[in-house]
Protein backbone atom coordinates (compact mmCIF):
# COMPACT_ATOMS: atom_id res chain seq x y z
CA UNK A 1 0.00 0.00 0.00
CA UNK A 2 1.45 3.21 -1.35
CA UNK A 3 0.43 6.46 0.38
CA UNK A 4 2.44 7.64 -2.58
CA UNK A 5 0.24 6.66 -5.24
CA UNK A 6 -1.93 8.68 -6.63
CA UNK A 7 -5.45 7.59 -8.06
CA UNK A 8 -7.73 8.98 -10.52
CA UNK A 9 -10.95 7.89 -8.83
CA UNK A 10 -11.38 6.87 -4.81
CA UNK A 11 -14.05 5.31 -3.96
CA UNK A 12 -14.64 5.23 -0.20
CA UNK A 13 -16.78 2.49 1.27
CA UNK A 14 -16.56 -1.45 0.02
CA UNK A 15 -20.37 -1.63 0.51
CA UNK A 16 -22.49 -2.46 -2.93
CA UNK A 17 -22.35 0.60 -3.91
CA UNK A 18 -18.73 1.58 -3.55
CA UNK A 19 -17.90 -2.27 -5.31
CA UNK A 20 -20.33 -1.30 -8.15
CA UNK A 21 -18.41 2.67 -8.39
CA UNK A 22 -15.32 0.78 -8.24
CA UNK A 23 -15.86 -1.47 -10.68
CA UNK A 24 -17.37 1.04 -13.21
CA UNK A 25 -14.35 3.21 -13.06
CA UNK A 26 -11.62 0.67 -13.53
CA UNK A 27 -13.96 -0.28 -16.33
CA UNK A 28 -14.03 3.07 -18.16
CA UNK A 29 -9.80 3.17 -17.85
CA UNK A 30 -9.45 4.93 -14.62
CA UNK A 31 -6.98 4.31 -11.82
CA UNK A 32 -8.92 3.25 -8.91
CA UNK A 33 -8.76 2.77 -5.19
CA UNK A 34 -11.51 1.05 -2.94
CA UNK A 35 -11.17 1.82 0.35
CA UNK A 36 -12.33 -0.13 2.94
CA UNK A 37 -12.80 -0.35 6.91
CA UNK A 38 -13.32 -3.91 7.35
CA UNK A 39 -11.62 -6.79 5.51
CA UNK A 40 -14.94 -8.34 3.47
CA UNK A 41 -16.14 -6.40 0.67
CA UNK A 42 -19.81 -5.92 0.28
CA UNK A 43 -20.84 -3.64 3.33
CA UNK A 44 -24.65 -4.15 4.96
CA UNK A 45 -25.15 -6.73 2.29
CA UNK A 46 -22.69 -9.19 3.41
CA UNK A 47 -20.63 -7.89 6.62
CA UNK A 48 -23.98 -6.99 7.51
CA UNK A 49 -25.69 -10.86 7.31
CA UNK A 50 -28.24 -9.26 4.86
CA UNK A 51 -29.32 -12.06 2.28
CA UNK A 52 -32.22 -10.84 -0.11
CA UNK A 53 -31.19 -9.43 -3.33
CA UNK A 54 -34.08 -6.94 -3.61
CA UNK A 55 -35.82 -6.86 -7.19
CA UNK A 56 -34.96 -5.38 -10.31
CA UNK A 57 -38.19 -5.17 -11.63
CA UNK A 58 -41.61 -3.86 -11.32
CA UNK A 59 -42.96 -6.41 -9.81
CA UNK A 60 -45.46 -6.87 -12.90
CA UNK A 61 -43.15 -8.50 -15.33
CA UNK A 62 -40.79 -5.55 -16.00
CA UNK A 63 -37.38 -5.22 -15.45
CA UNK A 64 -36.43 -1.19 -14.73
CA UNK A 65 -32.72 -1.92 -13.77
CA UNK A 66 -29.76 -2.90 -15.55
CA UNK A 67 -26.03 -2.72 -15.61
CA UNK A 68 -23.93 -3.61 -12.81
CA UNK A 69 -26.71 -4.09 -10.36
CA UNK A 70 -27.60 -7.34 -13.17
CA UNK A 71 -24.12 -8.66 -13.03
CA UNK A 72 -24.19 -8.18 -8.89
CA UNK A 73 -27.45 -10.76 -8.57
CA UNK A 74 -25.88 -13.20 -10.78
CA UNK A 75 -22.61 -12.75 -9.05
CA UNK A 76 -24.09 -13.19 -5.54
CA UNK A 77 -25.48 -17.14 -6.60
CA UNK A 78 -22.36 -18.23 -8.23
CA UNK A 79 -20.26 -19.63 -5.57
CA UNK A 80 -23.51 -20.17 -3.53
CA UNK A 81 -27.20 -20.97 -2.78
CA UNK A 82 -29.96 -19.01 -4.09
CA UNK A 83 -31.69 -18.58 -7.41
CA UNK A 84 -33.16 -16.18 -9.71
CA UNK A 85 -36.24 -16.81 -10.95
CA UNK A 86 -36.40 -19.10 -14.30
CA UNK A 87 -37.84 -16.86 -16.21
CA UNK A 88 -36.06 -13.91 -15.82
CA UNK A 89 -32.50 -16.25 -16.52
CA UNK A 90 -31.86 -15.14 -20.30
CA UNK A 91 -33.50 -11.51 -19.45
CA UNK A 92 -36.78 -12.27 -20.99
CA UNK A 93 -39.30 -10.00 -19.88
CA UNK A 94 -42.28 -12.08 -19.28
CA UNK A 95 -45.46 -11.25 -17.99
CA UNK A 96 -44.92 -12.78 -14.69
CA UNK A 97 -45.14 -11.71 -11.34
CA UNK A 98 -42.15 -13.59 -9.70
CA UNK A 99 -39.67 -10.36 -8.79
CA UNK A 100 -36.18 -10.51 -10.30
CA UNK A 101 -34.69 -11.09 -6.81
CA UNK A 102 -32.85 -13.37 -5.27
CA UNK A 103 -31.28 -15.15 -1.97
CA UNK A 104 -28.02 -15.42 -1.28
CA UNK A 105 -25.50 -16.47 1.19
CA UNK A 106 -23.13 -13.86 2.38
CA UNK A 107 -19.85 -15.48 2.72
CA UNK A 108 -20.66 -16.71 -1.36
CA UNK A 109 -21.16 -13.05 -2.56
CA UNK A 110 -18.19 -11.87 -0.63
CA UNK A 111 -15.88 -14.29 -2.54
CA UNK A 112 -17.36 -13.39 -5.97
CA UNK A 113 -16.77 -9.68 -5.11
CA UNK A 114 -13.16 -10.13 -4.64
CA UNK A 115 -12.70 -11.51 -7.65
CA UNK A 116 -14.66 -9.04 -10.49
CA UNK A 117 -12.32 -6.21 -8.50
CA UNK A 118 -9.34 -7.92 -8.61
CA UNK A 119 -10.32 -8.93 -12.27
CA UNK A 120 -11.16 -5.27 -13.42
CA UNK A 121 -7.61 -4.09 -11.87
CA UNK A 122 -9.66 -1.88 -8.81
CA UNK A 123 -6.34 -1.38 -5.93
CA UNK A 124 -8.43 -2.47 -2.67
CA UNK A 125 -7.59 -0.85 0.48
CA UNK A 126 -8.86 -2.92 3.31
CA UNK A 127 -8.75 -2.90 6.73
CA UNK A 128 -8.33 0.70 5.91
CA UNK A 129 -10.42 3.53 8.26
CA UNK A 130 -10.82 6.89 6.58
CA UNK A 131 -11.09 9.52 9.08
CA UNK A 132 -10.42 12.23 7.54
CA UNK A 133 -10.05 14.52 4.39
CA UNK A 134 -7.72 17.03 2.55
CA UNK A 135 -9.09 19.83 0.66
CA UNK A 136 -7.38 22.61 -1.35
CA UNK A 137 -8.24 26.57 -1.04
CA UNK A 138 -10.94 25.96 -3.68
CA UNK A 139 -13.05 24.07 -1.65
CA UNK A 140 -11.86 20.62 -3.55
CA UNK A 141 -11.45 17.41 -2.56
CA UNK A 142 -7.92 16.38 -3.03
CA UNK A 143 -7.40 13.08 -0.74
CA UNK A 144 -8.81 11.12 1.82
CA UNK A 145 -6.62 10.19 5.28
CA UNK A 146 -6.69 6.89 6.43
CA UNK A 147 -5.34 4.89 9.18
CA UNK A 148 -4.37 0.91 8.47
CA UNK A 149 -1.36 -1.31 9.93
CA UNK A 150 1.12 0.89 7.15
CA UNK A 151 0.50 3.68 9.75
CA UNK A 152 -1.51 7.25 8.64
CA UNK A 153 -1.57 8.70 5.36
CA UNK A 154 -3.46 10.21 2.65
CA UNK A 155 -4.86 8.38 -0.83
CA UNK A 156 -4.79 10.97 -3.00
CA UNK A 157 -7.05 11.65 -6.05
CA UNK A 158 -9.14 13.26 -8.23
CA UNK A 159 -12.66 12.34 -7.90
CA UNK A 160 -13.91 11.02 -4.76
CA UNK A 161 -16.96 8.56 -4.49
CA UNK A 162 -18.56 8.78 -0.63
CA UNK A 163 -20.09 5.35 -0.43
CA UNK A 164 -19.62 5.17 2.89
CA UNK A 165 -22.97 4.46 3.67
CA UNK A 166 -23.61 7.42 5.99
CA UNK A 167 -21.79 9.96 4.20
CA UNK A 168 -17.96 9.59 6.04
CA UNK A 169 -16.40 11.74 3.49
CA UNK A 170 -19.08 14.11 2.90
CA UNK A 171 -19.78 14.85 6.33
CA UNK A 172 -15.74 15.69 6.63
CA UNK A 173 -15.38 17.45 3.84
CA UNK A 174 -18.25 19.70 5.43
CA UNK A 175 -20.67 19.15 2.94
CA UNK A 176 -24.68 19.45 4.15
CA UNK A 177 -26.12 16.29 5.39
CA UNK A 178 -29.53 15.20 5.88
CA UNK A 179 -30.51 12.38 8.58
CA UNK A 180 -33.40 10.09 9.12
CA UNK A 181 -33.97 7.70 12.33
CA UNK A 182 -34.00 3.46 12.53
CA UNK A 183 -35.96 1.45 14.75
CA UNK A 184 -33.89 -1.25 16.47
CA UNK A 185 -33.83 -4.68 14.80
CA UNK A 186 -31.25 -7.37 14.63
CA UNK A 187 -30.25 -10.42 11.52
CA UNK A 188 -28.13 -13.13 12.74
CA UNK A 189 -27.02 -16.46 11.47
CA UNK A 190 -28.69 -19.16 13.50
CA UNK A 191 -28.32 -22.48 13.43
CA UNK A 192 -31.70 -24.16 13.62
CA UNK A 193 -32.04 -28.31 13.46
CA UNK A 194 -34.45 -29.90 11.15
CA UNK A 195 -36.21 -26.44 10.56
CA UNK A 196 -37.40 -26.07 6.78
CA UNK A 197 -36.94 -22.04 6.47
CA UNK A 198 -37.74 -19.09 9.01
CA UNK A 199 -40.85 -16.88 8.26
CA UNK A 200 -41.81 -16.25 4.55
CA UNK A 201 -39.66 -13.95 2.88
CA UNK A 202 -36.78 -14.29 5.89
CA UNK A 203 -35.61 -17.83 5.43
CA UNK A 204 -32.91 -18.94 3.98
CA UNK A 205 -31.75 -22.23 3.75
CA UNK A 206 -28.13 -23.53 3.07
CA UNK A 207 -26.98 -26.62 2.27
CA UNK A 208 -23.56 -27.29 3.56
CA UNK A 209 -20.82 -30.20 3.52
CA UNK A 210 -18.41 -31.53 5.63
CA UNK A 211 -14.52 -30.74 4.87
CA UNK A 212 -14.73 -34.78 3.20
CA UNK A 213 -17.28 -33.54 0.65
CA UNK A 214 -20.37 -35.34 2.57
CA UNK A 215 -23.88 -33.24 2.43
CA UNK A 216 -24.66 -32.27 6.40
CA UNK A 217 -27.29 -34.20 7.84
CA UNK A 218 -29.55 -31.81 8.42
CA UNK A 219 -28.06 -28.49 10.14
CA UNK A 220 -29.28 -25.30 8.45
CA UNK A 221 -28.48 -22.10 8.57
CA UNK A 222 -31.51 -19.55 8.84
CA UNK A 223 -31.57 -15.89 9.61
CA UNK A 224 -33.67 -14.58 12.79
CA UNK A 225 -34.82 -11.26 13.06
CA UNK A 226 -36.34 -9.49 15.89
CA UNK A 227 -37.71 -5.97 15.99
CA UNK A 228 -38.26 -2.95 18.15
CA UNK A 229 -40.36 0.16 17.11
CA UNK A 230 -38.65 2.58 19.41
CA UNK A 231 -37.15 5.53 17.94
CA UNK A 232 -33.28 5.81 18.59
CA UNK A 233 -32.99 9.30 18.24
CA UNK A 234 -30.36 9.08 15.19
CA UNK A 235 -31.78 12.09 13.65
CA UNK A 236 -30.59 14.04 15.93
CA UNK A 237 -26.88 12.83 15.29
CA UNK A 238 -25.25 9.71 15.22
CA UNK A 239 -21.89 9.58 17.72
CA UNK A 240 -20.23 6.61 19.03
CA UNK A 241 -22.33 5.94 21.94
CA UNK A 242 -25.40 5.86 19.76
CA UNK A 243 -23.57 3.12 17.70
CA UNK A 244 -22.51 1.57 20.90
CA UNK A 245 -26.38 1.16 22.26
CA UNK A 246 -28.05 0.38 18.92
CA UNK A 247 -25.33 -2.97 18.42
CA UNK A 248 -26.05 -4.06 22.32
CA UNK A 249 -29.59 -3.82 22.46
CA UNK A 250 -30.03 -5.52 19.29
CA UNK A 251 -28.14 -8.42 20.55
CA UNK A 252 -30.10 -8.21 23.87
CA UNK A 253 -33.15 -8.67 21.54
CA UNK A 254 -31.62 -11.84 19.93
CA UNK A 255 -30.68 -12.94 23.89
CA UNK A 256 -34.41 -12.60 24.99
CA UNK A 257 -35.20 -14.76 21.43
CA UNK A 258 -33.40 -17.55 22.64
CA UNK A 259 -34.37 -17.76 26.05
CA UNK A 260 -38.31 -17.53 25.14
CA UNK A 261 -37.57 -20.53 22.74
CA UNK A 262 -35.77 -23.00 25.00
CA UNK A 263 -38.52 -21.74 28.33
CA UNK A 264 -41.45 -22.28 25.69
CA UNK A 265 -39.92 -25.77 24.48
CA UNK A 266 -39.04 -24.81 20.61
CA UNK A 267 -35.67 -25.41 20.95
CA UNK A 268 -32.88 -25.91 22.98
CA UNK A 269 -29.04 -24.57 23.30
CA UNK A 270 -27.50 -27.94 21.41
CA UNK A 271 -30.10 -27.42 18.41
CA UNK A 272 -31.38 -23.74 18.27
CA UNK A 273 -28.91 -21.12 18.76
CA UNK A 274 -26.96 -18.08 17.12
CA UNK A 275 -24.14 -18.89 14.68
CA UNK A 276 -22.86 -15.78 13.16
CA UNK A 277 -23.52 -11.94 14.33
CA UNK A 278 -23.44 -9.20 12.10
CA UNK A 279 -20.01 -7.08 12.04
CA UNK A 280 -21.49 -4.00 11.32
CA UNK A 281 -23.97 -2.30 12.36
CA UNK A 282 -27.47 -2.49 11.30
CA UNK A 283 -28.57 0.53 10.78
CA UNK A 284 -31.04 1.35 7.63
CA UNK A 285 -30.18 5.35 7.19
CA UNK A 286 -28.14 7.73 9.12
CA UNK A 287 -27.32 10.32 6.74
CA UNK A 288 -27.43 11.04 3.14
CA UNK A 289 -25.96 14.37 1.17
CA UNK A 290 -27.92 17.35 0.47
CA UNK A 291 -27.62 16.88 -3.13
CA UNK A 292 -28.28 19.25 -5.34
CA UNK A 293 -31.51 17.64 -6.05
CA UNK A 294 -33.55 15.61 -2.83
CA UNK A 295 -35.57 12.52 -3.92
CA UNK A 296 -39.22 13.34 -2.36
CA UNK A 297 -41.64 10.68 -1.10
CA UNK A 298 -44.12 10.56 -3.66
CA UNK A 299 -41.82 11.16 -6.42
CA UNK A 300 -42.41 7.01 -8.10
CA UNK A 301 -43.91 7.15 -11.82
CA UNK A 302 -42.41 10.56 -11.64
CA UNK A 303 -40.16 11.59 -15.11
CA UNK A 304 -36.49 13.72 -14.76
CA UNK A 305 -35.13 15.04 -17.25
CA UNK A 306 -31.42 14.11 -15.38
CA UNK A 307 -32.98 10.60 -14.84
CA UNK A 308 -29.74 8.17 -14.75
CA UNK A 309 -31.37 4.80 -14.16
CA UNK A 310 -34.52 3.48 -12.49
CA UNK A 311 -35.80 1.36 -9.48
CA UNK A 312 -38.49 -0.39 -8.63
CA UNK A 313 -40.24 -0.28 -5.09
CA UNK A 314 -39.14 -3.54 -2.89
CA UNK A 315 -42.44 -3.60 -0.64
CA UNK A 316 -44.90 -3.69 -3.60
CA UNK A 317 -45.57 -3.89 -7.44
CA UNK A 318 -45.59 -1.00 -9.37
CA UNK A 319 -44.44 1.80 -8.27
CA UNK A 320 -40.85 2.85 -10.27
CA UNK A 321 -38.65 5.68 -9.44
CA UNK A 322 -36.70 7.64 -12.25
CA UNK A 323 -33.16 8.56 -10.27
CA UNK A 324 -32.14 12.09 -11.32
CA UNK A 325 -28.44 12.34 -11.52
CA UNK A 326 -28.50 15.75 -9.11
CA UNK A 327 -29.10 13.50 -6.58
CA UNK A 328 -25.02 12.30 -6.44
CA UNK A 329 -23.45 15.07 -5.69
CA UNK A 330 -24.15 17.66 -2.96
CA UNK A 331 -25.95 20.97 -3.15
CA UNK A 332 -22.66 23.14 -2.26
CA UNK A 333 -19.68 21.28 -3.15
CA UNK A 334 -16.87 20.66 -1.76
CA UNK A 335 -15.72 19.96 -5.82
CA UNK A 336 -15.05 16.67 -7.27
CA UNK A 337 -17.24 14.58 -4.92
CA UNK A 338 -19.76 12.43 -6.08
CA UNK A 339 -22.25 9.89 -3.15
CA UNK A 340 -23.78 6.50 -4.14
CA UNK A 341 -25.94 3.95 -2.49
CA UNK A 342 -27.57 5.04 1.07
CA UNK A 343 -25.75 8.27 0.87
CA UNK A 344 -27.34 9.67 -2.17
CA UNK A 345 -30.28 12.02 -1.74
CA UNK A 346 -33.50 10.90 -0.37
CA UNK A 347 -35.87 11.89 2.52
CA UNK A 348 -38.59 9.97 3.91
CA UNK A 349 -40.04 7.40 2.02
CA UNK A 350 -38.11 7.98 -0.90
CA UNK A 351 -35.25 7.00 1.40
CA UNK A 352 -36.84 3.24 1.76
CA UNK A 353 -36.17 2.71 -2.22
CA UNK A 354 -32.51 4.25 -2.16
CA UNK A 355 -30.86 2.26 0.76
CA UNK A 356 -31.15 -0.98 -0.52
CA UNK A 357 -29.18 -3.06 -2.53
CA UNK A 358 -30.65 -2.48 -6.70
CA UNK A 359 -30.35 1.26 -5.85
CA UNK A 360 -27.07 0.77 -4.02
CA UNK A 361 -25.49 -0.95 -7.52
CA UNK A 362 -27.52 1.32 -9.76
CA UNK A 363 -26.17 4.50 -8.47
CA UNK A 364 -22.80 3.14 -7.84
CA UNK A 365 -22.03 2.59 -11.68
CA UNK A 366 -23.68 5.91 -12.57
CA UNK A 367 -21.27 7.82 -10.03
CA UNK A 368 -17.92 5.74 -11.06
CA UNK A 369 -19.15 6.66 -14.53
CA UNK A 370 -19.42 10.53 -14.04
CA UNK A 371 -16.31 10.23 -11.93
CA UNK A 372 -14.40 9.31 -14.91
CA UNK A 373 -16.08 11.35 -17.75
CA UNK A 374 -15.65 14.17 -15.45
CA UNK A 375 -11.86 13.68 -15.30
CA UNK A 376 -12.28 13.46 -19.22
CA UNK A 377 -14.26 16.36 -19.44
CA UNK A 378 -12.03 18.00 -16.76
CA UNK A 379 -15.00 19.04 -15.13
CA UNK A 380 -16.14 18.97 -11.76
CA UNK A 381 -18.95 16.28 -11.28
CA UNK A 382 -21.82 18.71 -11.42
CA UNK A 383 -20.39 20.65 -14.18
CA UNK A 384 -20.79 17.10 -16.25
CA UNK A 385 -22.94 16.90 -19.63
CA UNK A 386 -25.89 15.26 -17.99
CA UNK A 387 -26.56 14.51 -21.44
CA UNK A 388 -23.20 12.79 -22.19
CA UNK A 389 -23.47 10.59 -19.07
CA UNK A 390 -26.71 9.79 -19.91
CA UNK A 391 -25.86 8.00 -23.62
CA UNK A 392 -22.60 6.28 -22.04
CA UNK A 393 -25.28 4.68 -19.79
CA UNK A 394 -28.20 3.79 -22.40
CA UNK A 395 -24.79 2.28 -24.12
CA UNK A 396 -23.97 0.21 -21.07
CA UNK A 397 -27.85 -0.94 -20.95
CA UNK A 398 -29.49 1.40 -19.26
CA UNK A 399 -32.92 2.40 -19.71
CA UNK A 400 -33.87 6.03 -18.06
CA UNK A 401 -36.80 6.65 -18.54
CA UNK A 402 -40.40 4.44 -17.60
CA UNK A 403 -41.86 4.37 -21.47
CA UNK A 404 -38.11 2.87 -22.25
CA UNK A 405 -39.71 -0.10 -19.93
CA UNK A 406 -42.52 -0.02 -21.64
CA UNK A 407 -44.35 1.67 -18.44
CA UNK A 408 -46.44 5.16 -18.16
CA UNK A 409 -46.17 8.64 -15.93
CA UNK A 410 -49.03 8.99 -13.59
C1 LIG B 1 -31.63 -4.82 9.01
C2 LIG B 1 -31.52 -4.48 7.57
C3 LIG B 1 -32.15 -5.26 6.62
C4 LIG B 1 -32.02 -4.97 5.27
N1 LIG B 1 -32.61 -5.80 4.36
C5 LIG B 1 -32.36 -5.63 3.05
C6 LIG B 1 -32.80 -6.59 2.11
O1 LIG B 1 -33.42 -7.59 2.45
N2 LIG B 1 -32.48 -6.39 0.80
C7 LIG B 1 -31.81 -5.27 0.36
O2 LIG B 1 -31.60 -5.12 -0.85
N3 LIG B 1 -31.40 -4.35 1.23
C8 LIG B 1 -31.64 -4.52 2.57
N4 LIG B 1 -31.14 -3.62 3.47
C9 LIG B 1 -30.41 -2.45 2.99
C10 LIG B 1 -29.10 -2.76 2.30
O3 LIG B 1 -28.53 -3.96 2.68
C11 LIG B 1 -28.07 -1.69 2.50
O4 LIG B 1 -28.64 -0.48 2.81
C12 LIG B 1 -27.24 -1.58 1.26
O5 LIG B 1 -26.56 -2.80 1.09
C13 LIG B 1 -26.34 -0.38 1.43
O6 LIG B 1 -25.27 -0.41 0.55
P1 LIG B 1 -24.22 0.78 0.55
O7 LIG B 1 -23.10 0.31 -0.30
O8 LIG B 1 -24.87 2.07 0.23
O9 LIG B 1 -23.71 0.96 2.07
P2 LIG B 1 -23.06 -0.06 3.09
O10 LIG B 1 -23.47 -1.43 2.85
O11 LIG B 1 -23.29 0.54 4.43
O12 LIG B 1 -21.49 0.03 2.74
C14 LIG B 1 -20.66 1.01 3.27
C15 LIG B 1 -19.25 0.47 3.40
O13 LIG B 1 -18.40 1.53 3.81
C16 LIG B 1 -17.53 1.07 4.81
N5 LIG B 1 -17.15 2.21 5.63
C17 LIG B 1 -17.96 2.97 6.40
N6 LIG B 1 -17.26 3.92 7.03
C18 LIG B 1 -15.97 3.75 6.64
C19 LIG B 1 -14.75 4.41 6.97
N7 LIG B 1 -14.70 5.43 7.84
N8 LIG B 1 -13.61 3.97 6.40
C20 LIG B 1 -13.61 2.93 5.53
N9 LIG B 1 -14.75 2.26 5.19
C21 LIG B 1 -15.90 2.67 5.74
C22 LIG B 1 -18.36 0.04 5.57
O14 LIG B 1 -17.55 -0.86 6.29
C23 LIG B 1 -19.14 -0.63 4.44
O15 LIG B 1 -18.46 -1.72 3.90
C24 LIG B 1 -31.25 -3.87 4.84
C25 LIG B 1 -30.63 -3.07 5.80
C26 LIG B 1 -30.77 -3.36 7.15
C27 LIG B 1 -30.07 -2.51 8.15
Amino acid sequence: MDFEARYDVVVVGGGIAGVAAALQAARSGKKTALLEKTVLLGGLATTGLIFIYLPLCDGNGRQVTFGICEELIRLSIEYGPGDIPDNWRNGENLEEVKRLRCVFSPAAFMLALDEVLEKAGVDIWLDTLVCGVEKDAGNNLTGIVVENKSGRGCVHGRRFIDASGDCEVARRAGASCLADDNFLSIWALQYQENAASLSPGVGMHVGGCTASGQPLAKPELLVRCGLDASSLNISSGISGRKVTDFILNGRKLLREHYRMAYENGAGNRKNLYALKLPAMAQFRKIYCIEGAYVLQTGQNQQRFEDSIGMVGDWRKAGPVWEIPYRTLYPKNGPGGLLAAGRCSAAAGDAWEITRVIPTAAMTGQAAGLAAAMSLDAGVDPAALDVEALRNELRALGFKLHLPEAGLAYS
